[in-house]
């Protein structure tokens, strides 16, 4: 879990951030990291979890899962050792997904591994992961996905391989290169006096709401996604915004921009094709619900920047 004193916000705690890995890009053209390299599979969006220590599991170039790996990403390096990242999707695991649902709780693991090394939802296990875990996983969730669904050349349709130790990929046709890329989405704290709005989506767990969210267009600047997505999804106007913090989002490739705007007035007007309920809540209301696990609504999940955005509101610490 992050901890750390951000510019604005006075105590920041969530996944992902804050532990300072060096990538180390200078290194991406040099094979040699590769030999003394922690490697960390990746199996279908999964990340493999010690479920004795609650921490990310490795494995060395060569091991089984490394030689039969599809891709390998160099990550950065911290304490001398470098990361790198192996996606291992098209290999047989034992253990079934969950194919629908809200989050996968299922587990899965491979035979040249020990019982207690399992492929997990990255999202069941962020706020347990030490800092360090969760930057490393969260980037590695994000280039692995890239890379599966960036297989072609999107000038000229050619199949295109990855270079750079996978922080590029280069058409072998035409030759462009493409970069990874990063889907900008605000999230915001819309408050109006003492009462906060919060939104649900289809398909989220009952009682389950959190702060309305929303991708940044072409041509937008952050504040303006902001104005536009709280008119779209809850019909409330917004006058100020503020920059808050950010959180990387690796499901699939979402930066979350946390943001503070003033709501103008209170009167909600629903867009059912985006939202199915938005409700504005008091202070009160809201520290019910942190407090009481079995409150008719629980806003937003620990570890993502929504619960922090709304914890530092509360806590008045904005
Ligand atoms: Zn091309």
């Amino acid at each position: 879990m992050a901890r750390k004193r951000g510019e604005n916000m006075r105590d920041i705690e969530f996944a992902f951030s804050g532990a300072g890995l060096d990538r180390a890009a200078h290194l991406r053209s040099d094979p040699d990291q590769w030999v003394a390299a922690r490697i960390l599979p990746i199996w279908q969006g999964k990340v493999l979890l010690d479920q004795t220590a609650q921490r990310l599991a490795w494995v060395d170039a060569a091991h089984t899962l490394s030689q039969l790996a599809d891709l390998a990403v160099f990550l950065g390096i911290h304490k001398q050792t470098p990361y790198f990242a192996i996606d291992v999707s098209s290999q047989d695991m034992t253990g079934v997904p969950q194919s629908d649902g809200f989050l996968d709780d299922t587990t899965q693991t491979h035979p040249s591994l020990p019982d207690h090394l399992q492929f997990v939802e990255l999202r069941q296990i962020m706020t347990q992961l030490p800092a360090l875990d969760g930057e490393l996983a969260a980037t590695a969730r994000a280039i692995t996905g890239w890379h599966a669904s960036h297989g072609f050349c999107a000038k000229c349709g050619g199949a295109s391989a990855p270079a750079m130790a996978g922080w590029e990929r280069h058409c072998q046709s035409c030759g462009a290169v493409h970069f990874p890329r990063t889907d900008p989405v605000v999230i915001m704290l819309v408050t109006h006096g003492n009462q906060v709005l919060m939104g649900r989506s289809p398909g989220w767990p009952d009682g389950m709401y959190s702060l309305l969210a929303g991708f940044v267009e072409p041509g937008e600047t952050v504040e303006a996604a902001v104005r536009r997505e709280t008119m779209e999804e809850a019909g409330i106007k917004v006058g100020n915004v503020r920059y808050l913090a950010s959180q990387p989002w690796p499901f699939p490739a979402s930066l979350m921009i946390g943001c503070w705007g003033q709501a103008l007035g209170t009167e909600i007007t629903l867009d059912p094709n985006e939202l199915e309920g938005a409700i504005w809540m008091t202070r009160e209301q809201v520290l019910q619900s942190f407090a009481d696990p079995n409150a008719p609504i629980r806003p937003a999940r620990k570890g993502a920047i929504a619960y922090d955005l709304i914890r530092n509101w509360l806590a008045d610490t904005l």
